[in-house]
């Protein structure tokens, strides 16, 4: 990073901590060239990728209609609002960490359904039969029965 007052690209790091509650590294920094001081952050890349449907065309990707399709299978079921939020973005997390600028929706369903099934098998039911892009019913019974046999 160039320094702002010379523009020169050399600078040490004197000092480096955590901000935000963990989420940014604050580092100060003094140029090797003019010997002012000046502070940068450093954080994680949130961009999600987006989502290619199965005809192609792809999308950004949507966290609202993520929470509302887990809210639709979680409905009347015995789930917090929080564990639903942690659901969310561990969710999230899982598909930032295929560190891919397109993911495929059938993947990302995959992601969710076992997150859901994590959380309570009724809403994992749910979800999966409405869930479009479920292509193999096969696999699908065995993990009904294989969930059963859990229960
Ligand atoms: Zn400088």
């Amino acid at each position: 990073m160039h320094c702002p007052f010379c523009n020169v690209a050399d600078s040490k790091v004197i000092d480096s901590r955590l901000a935000a509650a963990g989420s940014q590294i604050r580092r100060r920094r003094e140029c090797l060239s003019c010997g002012e001081r000046f502070t940068t952050f450093e954080s994680y890349e949130m961009v999600m990728p987006r989502v290619i449907k199965s005809n192609t065309k792809n999308e950004p990707f949507d966290e609202e209609k993520l929470r509302r399709s887990l809210m639709h299978a979680l409905q009347k079921r015995p789930v917090t609002q929080e564990q639903i939020e942690s659901a969310l973005s561990d969710i999230q997390l899982q598909i930032r960490r295929l560190g891919e600028r397109d993911v495929k929706s059938i993947v990302i369903g995959e992601i969710v359904m076992k997150a859901l099934f994590a959380l309570d098998h009724v809403a994992y039911v749910r979800f999966a039969s409405v869930y479009q892009d479920f292509q193999d019913v096969e696999a699908f019974r065995r993990q009904i029965e294989q969930m059963q046999q859990h229960d």
